[in-house]
């Protein structure tokens, strides 16, 4: 297989500077902004679905990904999980069952994707801020890669991450405070010593690994798209991968629509649908954020432009949830649907009574929830 390569560097959010050829680069040297790496449709829309890799991973999907043909992958299986459809709810709701990944959580795609790049250009150790499950994710790959590793994660963060991420050779910081607090250290850090810092958006490689749930999804579907994606939304990089391959697909002619996102959060912490509801184009930082689910706990995400330009552009809907329903919520998904989910998860499932009381969707509509990550790290909370 030598065809062209449809990864053709990275451009910035903000000043659309393009960075040509690969290169360990973080945020955009000119303006701070944000990098997002450039996938060519035109290239893309050369190959067939019969071209698609035969891994059983997220790695089915290597051509529309940000890595070099000699790039020696980094993987753990992570992705191919399933798709099923829900029995407890009157609607058309599947579950995208992302539990089933290596550590647990959808972060594994990101982290499989983000080592396996800066492990090919030549990084040795990288550094993050983490509420926990990115930390367990990169951990791993950093293992398998032989990386260097160190997280700084809350003080409150779940104890079976903290103690994961250890026994995968990570060094573990609590920090005091929230991620916010965690993501300043890590930066002060990683100017000071010269070291990569991994965080989320702040490294360019993470948001196409969790983008390729939604390619697995428009297979799984037989190449129809859903029309409500539910997503609980914390830096948001899901929402703005998984956005980025639907459209790469609509325009690549394999799909003919994209579905619109329903961002969910916390209302203890939910700077996203409030930018979003309010008609703001950027998100302001949520004061004294305080949620049971630690994973959507961000009260600043870095990308917010970009992930209410990706709500707007999907014609999407925002809401929150409290924490007493996404209490509720963990204890119906395992009950009713065999789901044993963290309660940043379980916030998708609470979103549903909602959404369909309130008749925000219809009952007609096809919805996949993304179930992000297995209560298993999370007991002392369920
Ligand atoms: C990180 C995380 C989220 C939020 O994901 P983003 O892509 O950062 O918005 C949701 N659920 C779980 C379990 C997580 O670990
Ligand atoms: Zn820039």
């Amino acid at each position: 297989m030598s065809r062209e390569r449809a990864f053709q560097g990275l451009q910035c959010t903000e000043c659309q500077t393009v960075y040509p050829s690969r290169e360990i680069l973080q945020k955009c040297v000119k303006c701070g902004g944000l990098l997002d790496t450039i996938i060519n449709p035109e290239i893309l829309s050369e190959i067939s679905k019969d071209d698609l890799e035969h891994a059983r991973s997220m790695w089915r999907y290597r051509a529309f990904l940000p890595v070099d043909e000699k790039d020696k992958i980094v993987s753990a299986g992570e992705g191919d999980t399933p798709l099923r459809k829900l029995s407890s709810f009157h609607g058309n709701v599947w579950v995208k069952d992302e539990t089933k990944n290596p550590t647990g959580t959808f972060k594994d795609r990101g982290a499989s994707l983000a080592v396996t790049a800066l492990s090919s250009l030549g990084v040795k150790d990288i550094i993050l801020s983490s509420e926990g499950n990115a930390g367990c994710s990169f951990a791993l790959y950093s293992q398998i890669a032989d990386l260097a590793c160190r997280v700084f994660l809350p003080r409150q963060a779940n104890p079976a991450k903290v103690e994961l991420s250890r026994k995968l050779g990570a060094k573990v910081t609590p920090v005091e405070g929230t991620i916010a607090e965690a993501g300043r250290r890590v930066e002060a850090l990683a100017k000071s010593e010269g070291s990569y810092n991994a965080s989320t958006f702040v490294t360019p490689y993470r948001h196409d690994g969790k983008g390729t749930m939604a390619l697995e999804i428009c297979e799984q579907l037989d190449w129809m798209v859903p029309d409500y994606v539910v997503y609980p939304v914390g830096g948001g990089v899901g929402l703005v991968g998984m956005w980025k391959m639907f459209s790469v697909l609509e325009k690549i002619g394999w799909v003919r629509t994209k579905p619109r996102f329903v961002a969910v959060q916390p209302t203890g912490c939910a700077p996203v649908v409030k930018a979003y509801q309010s008609k703001r184009d950027d998100v302001d930082e949520w004061k004294n954020p305080e949620t049971i689910a630690f994973g959507l706990r961000i009260p600043k995400p870095l990308a917010g432009k970009w992930i209410l330009r990706c709500l707007r552009e999907s014609e999407g809907i925002a809401l929150s949830v409290t924490d007493e329903e996404i209490r509720k919520s963990m204890g119906q998904a395992l009950k009713d649907e065999g789901l044993l989910l963290e309660p940043s998860s379980a916030a998708t499932f609470a979103a549903l009574p909602q959404l369909y009381g309130e008749k925000m969707i219809d009952r007609s509509a096809e919805v996949v929830l993304i179930a992000t990550g297995s209560g298993l790290k999370t007991l002392e909370q369920f």
